[in-house]
């Protein structure tokens, strides 16, 4: 089936043409028609399924019909680089419809956005905090909103923002259309859901695992040899763009330092830079210009960047969840990729969690010398030097790059700029 077969302006079928889509995706199949019937849609889907279109080309569809030049759409987000990315694809999407968008976060000049907010703006983007501050200030006119999407909405909960949402929906109208993207569903989500959406056609899309198309394999490794193994995997593999994450904004830091010594385009991206810096950190990175970016998880959440092709858990992700949407970053519509995840001693609860969701999916890896014999009994692929459960390092045998599977450094090394 093609986008054809949903009826949209041309004008819109022009800007799916232009970002190359060819057939949408399951998502967008069951949710598309609904939302152009004005249903309220309750869609339950993991990151990186093409949901952000599902829900932004009907928006489109309803803008080009009716008044216009007056705010129409609403679109809430958890993060300012998802209601970055979200403007971006209103305005890709929509390139041709005339439709104006505006993003709207914290972290920037108030005033511009302002400036913006008087200019004609059909659709908005926006993070919670910062549209309050709009809103107190009488700076942006929601009285004719037709549609609210919140997107990612099990995100906005856990950051607290789910008060701040209530606030904002009372400065709605109550007639409106109502769509919200989670990819769990926890009960205060839910409790929201029943409170703003009235008879909702309810989608799901698979179950909340990690994508499909992603491989999965864990290192268990001691936490003072993890940037040597980074490293080793980052000289030993084929890799176009990687994506690493760590627990805290400082160790973000350090290891983006790091591998910035060992001469790796790399740039970090946490909570401690100014927007400006992690704007130009998330273009660098989407652009190619750097190959590495260390993010911490909420830095990272609902980033859009096509291809990247490994995910790195340089810490182990606290949640099967969180394993989901760090793992989201990969393997995005289809592609296909890798996500390697570093597992210490500490870890072995999540990991023994994750290997229930992953199943046979998951492999072991033992790069000789950096990885260590633990987690034995939870490795389908354990060889004997695993098999006790010890923590001890392998010998090492050879030079890196000799782990299971995997070709040596000889035959799979890149040249990337060292
Ligand atoms: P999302 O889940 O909305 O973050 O989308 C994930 C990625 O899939 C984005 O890079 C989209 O541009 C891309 N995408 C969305 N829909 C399609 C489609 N029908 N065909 C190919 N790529 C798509």
């Amino acid at each position: 089936m093609s986008f054809e077969k949903f009826s949209l302006n041309e004008k819109i079928v022009a800007g799916v043409r232009a970002l190359g889509y060819q057939t949408p995706t399951p998502i967008q199949l069951k949710a598309i028609p609904p939302i152009m019937k004005g249903r309220d849609v309750m869609g339950l889907a993991q990151t990186g399924t093409g949901k952000t279109a599902a829900f932004v080309l009907p928006i489109l569809q309803r803008l080009m019909q009716g008044s216009r030049g007056h705010v129409r759409a609403l679109i809430i987000a958890p993060t300012r680089e998802l209601s970055e990315q979200t403007h971006e694809a209103v305005r890709q999407l929509g390139r041709r419809t005339g439709v104006r968008s505006a993003s709207i976060y914290g972290g920037v000049s108030i005033y511009s956005q302002t400036k913006r907010l008087k200019d004609r703006v059909e659709v908005i983007s926006a993070c919670p905090g910062r549209l309050l501050d709009h809103i107190g200030r009488g700076t942006v006119d929601l009285s004719r909103v037709e549609v609210l999407v919140l997107d990612e909405a099990d995100h906005m909960f856990d950051m607290g923002f789910l008060p701040d949402i209530r606030k904002i929906v009372k400065c709605l109208p109550a007639k409106r259309q109502t769509l919200l993207f989670s990819a769990t569903m926890p009960s205060d989500v839910q409790g929201l859901a029943d409170d703003v959406m009235s008879d909702p056609v309810h989608i799901k899309i698979g179950p909340a695992a990690p994508v499909e198309t992603v491989s999965h394999k864990f290192y268990p490794v001691q936490m003072n040899s993890k940037t040597a193994l980074l490293k080793d995997i980052l000289e030993t593999t084929d890799m176009e763009s990687v994506l690493v994450f760590t627990r805290t904004k400082s160790r973000a830091k350090t290891v983006a330092q790091q591998l910035d010594r060992s001469g790796y385009k790399v740039t970090s991206l946490h909570g401690n830079l100014t927007q400006q810096k992690r704007q130009k950190a998330l273009d660098g990175f989407r652009t190619g210009h750097y190959e590495i970016m260390v993010a911490t998880d909420i830095a990272a959440r609902g980033i859009d960047v096509t291809k990247i092709s490994h995910v790195i858990n340089y810490d182990m992700p606290d949640t099967t969840d969180a394993y989901t949407h760090r793992i989201g970053r990969t393997g995005r519509a289809s592609q296909t990729g890798d996500a390697f995840t570093f597992v210490t001693g500490q870890d072995v609860g999540i990991a023994h969690s994750l290997k229930r969701v992953l199943g046979e999916k998951l492999e072991y890896r033992n790069v000789d010398g950096l990885t260590m014999a633990m987690l034995a009994e939870t490795s389908p692929s354990s060889g004997s030097s695993r098999s006790n459960g010890r923590r001890s390092f392998a010998p090492r045998a050879k030079s890196f790059g000799n782990f299971n599977g995997r070709p040596g450094k000889s035959a799979s090394r890149r040249s990337w700029s060292h």
